[in-house]
């Protein structure tokens, strides 16, 4: 079984239960958008697909690895893009990305080639030699997922990636990473709380309060509304 599943994942916080029996599965080659408002979950969700904390029960698969039993196989099969930025702003594009293949234990030929690969998957190249400091936030966020590629992972972790950037530039970055799912074959994982992000052919889970409401076609479950709306009158108080 390859892509990602998640099977009756629940976690509390000391009483408060921040996640409640969710479940769902992503195919290879399918963007997977996690709708969710603040407060949904989408975070601490985040944080036990990547084991930064492990989940009390239930189970999750990376591309077939049991991610509790398995974790080295299963973490090594999963590229992830966090919230904060995490690129050293003094080095250059390539740099940052050499470095990360270098503590993957690549080098040589093998970096090299992984690394023009995934700098040309997101646009890129041409600024592969400029220091991040001096890329808007849009290029430091492309950057930050050709960073993620580098390790060749089958399964693709984005945590609000889009936070922070304008219109343009949220535009640009959702486009490539629909891209890595349609033309790479990439299971992809892509928290929001933006509506506007998630596209009718995308799979669509909405998430509120720590519960899965919805699992389906983007398309399919909005029907005539648009899907902001759609997801507003799902997350509205009181709606459930
Ligand atoms: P999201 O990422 O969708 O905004 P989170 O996963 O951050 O949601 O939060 C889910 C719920 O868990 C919220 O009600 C939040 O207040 C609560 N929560 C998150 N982190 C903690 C924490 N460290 N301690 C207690 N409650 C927390």
């Amino acid at each position: 079984m390859s892509g990602l599943t998640v099977s009756d994942i629940s976690y509390n916080y000391g009483a408060k239960r921040a996640l409640d029996g969710v479940d769902f599965a992503v195919d290879p080659g399918t963007f997977c958008a996690l709708l969710g408002p603040n407060g949904a979950g989408k975070s601490t969700l985040f944080s036990l697909l990547t084991r930064l904390f492990t989940a009390p029960s239930g189970r999750i698969t990376v591309a077939g690895y049991d991610l509790a039993s398995d974790p080295r196989r299963a973490l090594a099969q999963m590229g992830v893009v966090f919230q904060q930025p995490t690129l050293d702003l003094d080095l250059s594009v390539h740099r940052n990305l050499s470095y990360f293949a270098a503590l993957h234990g690549l080098s040589g030929r093998e970096a090299a080639s992984r690394i023009d690969a995934a700098l040309e998957r997101l646009d890129m190249i041409e600024r592969a030699s400029e220091r991040v400091r001096n890329l808007n936030g849009g290029h430091r966020r492309r950057t930050e997922i050709a960073r993620a590629l580098v390790a060749n992972p089958s399964v693709l972790l984005l945590d609000e990636a889009s936070v922070g950037l304008d219109a343009a530039a949220r535009r640009s970055i959702t486009g490539h990473v629909h891209e890595l799912s349609k033309n790479d074959g990439l299971t992809v994982l892509w928290a929001t709380h933006l509506a506007d992000e998630v596209f009718d052919d995308d799979q669509l889970l909405i998430l509120h309060r720590g519960q899965l409401l919805e699992n389906g076609r983007a398309g399919d479950l909005r029907g005539d509304m648009a899907l902001t709306d759609y997801f507003l009158s799902r997350t509205a108080e009181g709606a459930a």
